[in-house]
């Protein structure tokens, strides 16, 4: 199958295996040329195929050379259909890693369900015994909890309808859009979704299964960013699942547990780009961060996680107790400079002000495509098994 990229909205409905593998492989290349960090030998990672989840994974096994375990939701290829860049994602990172001799082992199915937290616990039980470390990084569209409801997340302000400038995906061009109030119900929906309660559910379980490692460290991801994009984002419905994560993280560590927020960088990922605004005020701030040399990817942001914060004793965290990885992004100048651009940039100067260039080839290579050493005329085979966990 020759496989093109299909983009539609803010997805691409197509992911190349070959160049899912070499997304995995740079990531990994990056990894294996820092410094060692010892943070436990045996890591569960939930939302582990794509974006922070993947990165942290890569991390933990080339940056700790530890066990992971992997929880993703991805679909294999089917007929026509490529699989999921996940999928592919997890293949490649599973292949390499047992080459290197690491364990890595990985569940498919809905981390929000009681059957896939029975299924790692047994899986920990059989292979670790216990867990030294747990990242929680699931960004998803629906959550159905266990008496069978279904709650949907919704991208929306929670008071007054917010008008922005924003990009869009469509044409390139810089157009406005405005972003509706949320209903109570959709607020509430939204935190059940993106909130803690599912991250409590997990730490909950394998506390009650004796899996946790005395200490077990366990993180969350969160973003806050900047002044523009508050509205949407840290006032609106996803700030305020966000709140509620940092509320988990406290309860959760009043109870004992050692539970850490890492606030990270604003990325290109398949969750970031589906929120209306944020990709023009990315695009804004990879030219202001890449102008100014402080530019980070994923992996970049996750391997200072590891280096600069969670391998501390005492690491720097903020007021709230959260660890602050988008310090950079969050830089004074860094802001003033994206607020100025902000203000100006329009359609005839779109490329001056914005990297829209780096925008959409960060997205390509969410599924695989845009690497120069990818042959994308070549004819590949889509069906790329995992030996996932039965
Ligand atoms: P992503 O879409 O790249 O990854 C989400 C992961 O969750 C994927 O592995 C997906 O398979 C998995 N997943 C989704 N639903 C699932 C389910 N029901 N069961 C099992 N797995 C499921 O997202 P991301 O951007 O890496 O986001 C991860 C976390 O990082 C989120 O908490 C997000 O808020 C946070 N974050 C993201 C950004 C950003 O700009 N992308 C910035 C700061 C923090």
């Amino acid at each position: 199958m020759i496989i093109k990229p299909r983009v539609k909205d803010f997805i691409c409905l197509t992911s190349h295996p070959e160049g899912c593998k070499e997304n995995v492989r740079r990531q990994i290349e990056y990894v294996k040329n820092q410094p060692k960090v010892d943070l436990g030998k045996r890591v569960l990672v939930i939302g582990a195929s794509t974006g922070y989840g993947l990165a942290s994974r890569i991390c933990a096994a080339y940056g700790s050379g530890a066990s992971t375990i992997g929880i993703i939701f991805d679909k294999p290829a089917h007929g026509k259909r490529t699989a999921t860049a996940g999928w592919y994602n997890t293949a490649a990172f599973e292949e390499i890693a047992k080459a290197d001799g690491l364990y890595a082992k990985t569940i498919n199915g809905d981390a929000f369900s009681q059957e896939i937290k029975a299924k790692t616990i047994e899986l920990i039980k059989k292979d670790f015994g216990q867990i030294d470390m747990i990242v929680y990084s699931l960004a998803a569209p629906r959550r159905t909890t266990a008496d069978g409801t279904m709650y949907s997340s919704v991208l929306k302000t929670v008071d007054k309808p917010f008008t922005a400038k924003t990009l869009n995906l469509k044409t390139n061009e810089v157009t406005e859009a405005t972003l509706p109030p949320a209903t109570p119900e959709e607020v509430e929906a939204t935190i059940k979704v993106m909130g803690g309660e599912d991250w409590a559910d997990w730490m909950h379980a394998l506390k009650d299964a004796d899996v946790l490692a005395p200490n077990a460290l366990s993180i969350a991801y969160s973003y806050i960013g900047s002044k523009i994009t508050y509205p949407i984002y840290y006032e609106g419905t996803i700030g305020a699942a966000k709140q509620d994560l940092y509320k988990t993280a406290e309860n959760l560590r009043k109870e004992g547990f050692n539970a850490v927020i890492s606030v990270n960088k604003a990325l290109v990922t398949q969750s970031s780009s589906a929120i209306p605004i944020v990709p023009l005020y990315v695009a804004v701030m990879y030219r202001v961060m890449k102008d100014k040399n402080v530019h980070e990817g994923t992996i970049q942001q996750m391997s200072r996680l590891w280096h600069e914060y969670l391998s501390k004793d005492n690491p720097v965290k903020d007021d709230e107790g959260r660890i602050r990885i988008d310090d950079l992004e969050m830089r004074d100048d860094v802001q003033e400079t994206i607020f100025k651009y902000w203000d100006i940039v329009n359609n005839d100067n779109l490329k001056q002000y914005a990297d829209v260039e780096g925008y959409w080839n960060d997205f390509y290579n969410l599924f695989g495509f845009g690497f120069d050493n990818v042959d994308y005329d070549a004819d590949v085979n889509p069906d790329i098994e995992i030996d996932l966990v039965k």
